[in-house]
C-alpha cells in the first residue's frame, strides 16, 4: 500500500525511494538518513527505539486515500509539485526528448506519438518512455483532485 503512495509521491514530482521487500529495516534507515529522507512506515515499532526515529513517520491509515490525506495532513504536499518529471518504476529524473532522437526511441514510442510532435520524456535508467496519453492524463486528473482533499 505504501508502494502505491510511494508512486504518487513521484508522480507528483518528489523524490522517492521505495524500499524493495525484505530490505531490512536497519539499512533501509541508514540510508534514508545519510540521504536526508523521511522514511514513510506503517510499522510503529520503527519509531521507537532506534537512532533515527526522528525521520520516521508513522501512518495510521489503512488504505491508499487514507494515507494520502494523512500524509498531506502533515506534511504541506503540493501534488502538482512537478508532475511526471520522475520516473514511476525507478524515481530517475525524466528528461526530454528532442524530435530527432524519438529515432532513437521508436521502440518505446507510438508512431502516432511520435508524428504528433508531442513532448515525450525519458528515463535513462530504465528506458522507459512517457507522454501525455490516456494514463497520464487521467494520473494527472487525479493529482489535481488531491490538492483539491479528493482522496478517491
Ligand atoms: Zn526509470
Amino acid at each position: 500500500m505504501l508502494q502505491g503512495l510511494g508512486r504518487w509521491l513521484r508522480a507528483a514530482g518528489y523524490d522517492t525511494l521505495i524500499a524493495s521487500k525484505g530490505a531490512p529495516d536497519r539499512e533501509l534507515l541508514s540510508l534514508a538518513h545519510k540521504e536526508q529522507r523521511l522514511f514513510l512506515t506503517r510499522d510503529r515499532l520503527l519509531s521507537e527505539n532506534n537512532a533515527f526515529s526522528e525521520i520516521v513517520v508513522v501512518l495510521q491509515a489503512n488504505d491508499l486515500p487514507g494515507c494520502l490525506e494523512e500524509l498531506s495532513g502533515l506534511f504541506e504536499l503540493d501534488w502538482l509539485k512537478a508532475p511526471f518529471s520522475r520516473c514511476l518504476l525507478c524515481n530517475q529524473p525524466l528528461v526530454m526528448i528532442a524530435d530527432e532522437q524519438h529515432l532513437l526511441t521508436q521502440d518505446l514510442v507510438p508512431d502516432d506519438v511520435c508524428s504528433s510532435g508531442q513532448a515525450v520524456l525519458y528515463c535513462s535508467a530504465c528506458r522507459k518512455a512517457y507522454w501525455e496519453g490516456s494514463h497520464v492524463r487521467r494520473m494527472r486528473a487525479r493529482l489535481e483532485a488531491f490538492n483539491q482533499g479528493e482522496w478517491q
